[in-house]
């Protein structure tokens, strides 16, 4: 067996540990079939946390998940906590393990399945092939930057400044580059270098930085071009790197392509391999408790797991093969079917992939 990979795992709010509890069933499978091993560690963190703890992180959490390999969340917030002053809410929580663990990078993948391209709001033929990763930065840009209002010739102003400093550009980048490196070498910057200085400095580390890349095409995109490119020809992209703003509209806009937020998985890293993995959707609270929610986003954030913090391609690939051969066989949870009636659970759902893993 190989090593043992400690999984810090955070069920979280809402249907949060409904879905988590559906991957971890194929973590489990994969360490029958490809021998891999993992000790699960669950902790409090979220809505339930604050009712329990009295606040959305408590510290043996994130102790829990700094002595992890990569962390796990289902979702977390709801109706009950949403009008708790700000340190009472789940997502300050949120905010807080992304800085505690120095997560700097956000990963969304948008890959089409072939049987739910009629979901999506393109056409098929545009969405043929597509299968894309957005690289956002997390901690730097507009959203940080100092921010004020004062009193201008006009009439009051408003002032939001966007600082990035070489740094902080250069080790997502780096980022981007290795994880183009795992898929088809082929990485798109994306910038707004002919009005923005944060951007020229950001194209000029990319530059300098994809000396060291050479395997890997590069291309720079303005980023109202990629926001087109990215409806007419989706399915040209492979790694979309870009700042925090920026990442943030196109990652959104990315998930779109693909049809259903119950299929869409999300990384957070940090220095080294070490992540956090978590479904894009929330805690859904309309569905909770109801045994219906959509597994595959959580199960997909496990595949991108064994990816980018383990590299176990192998039960990686097994995991994605099999829940393409489950939709292909046409099962579909609530949120994906067309016939209604015909909707299966998030626990067949999640047995008919485990029972689909195989070398
Ligand atoms: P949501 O993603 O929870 O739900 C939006 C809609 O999509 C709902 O109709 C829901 O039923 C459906 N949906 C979502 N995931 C699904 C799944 N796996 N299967 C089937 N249907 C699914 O977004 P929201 O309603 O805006 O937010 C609900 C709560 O979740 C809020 O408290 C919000 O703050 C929180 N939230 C948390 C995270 C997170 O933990 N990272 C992310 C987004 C929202």
């Amino acid at each position: 067996m190989a090593d043992v990979k400690k999984i810090a795992v955070i069920g979280g709010d809402g249907i949060g540990p409904e879905v988590v509890a559906e991957a971890i069933k194929v973590m489990k499978k994969t360490e029958e079939v490809f021998g891999y091993g993992f000790e699960f560690e669950h902790g409090l963190f979220g809505g339930i946390a604050i009712d329990e703890k009295g606040t959305p992180l408590p510290e043996e959490t994130l102790q829990m998940c700094k002595k992890s390999d990569a962390v796990l969340l289902g979702a977390v917030g709801g109706p009950k906590w949403d009008s708790n002053p700000k340190e009472l809410r789940p997502e300050t929580g949120l905010l807080g393990i992304r800085k505690a663990l120095g997560l700097f990078s956000n990963i969304r993948p948008a890959n089409v399945f072939d049987c739910l391209k009629e979901a999506s709001t393109l056409k098929p033929e545009v969405l043929e092939g597509t299968d894309l990763i957005v690289v956002r930065e997390l901690t730097g840009g507009i959203y940080f930057g100092e921010k004020f209002r004062r009193e201008g010739e006009n009439g009051q102003e408003a002032v939001d400044t966007c600082v990035y400093n070489v740094n902080e550009i250069e080790r997502i980048v780096r980022q981007a580059f290795e994880i183009a490196r795992t898929r088809s070498k082929r990485l798109a910057s994306v910038d707004k270098a002919n009005v923005l200085e944060t951007s020229r400095l950001w194209r000029e580390t990319v530059i300098r930085i994809a000396a060291d890349y050479p395997d890997v095409e590069l291309e720079h995109v303005l980023v109202d071009n990629c926001a087109m490119q990215l409806l007419r020809r989706p399915a040209s992209f492979d790694v979309i790197v870009t700042e925090n703003m920026f990442g943030d509209i196109l990652s959104d806009e990315a998930a779109m392509l693909t049809g259903s937020i119950g299929m869409l998985s999300s990384a957070s890293l940090g220095e080294g391999a070490f992540g956090l993995y978590e479904p894009v959707h929330g805690s859904a609270p309309d569905i909770a408790g109801q045994g219906i929610a959509n597994p595959i986003a959580t199960i997909l954030s496990v595949a991108l797991m064994f990816r980018l913090t383990f590299g176990y391609h192998d039960a990686a690939e097994a995991i994605e093969r099999a829940v393409k051969e489950v939709l292909d066989a046409g099962h579909r949870t609530g949120d994906i079917a067309v016939d209604k009636s015909k909707a299966i659970g998030t626990v067949a759902m999640g047995e008919l992939i485990v029972n689909a893993i195989r070398k």
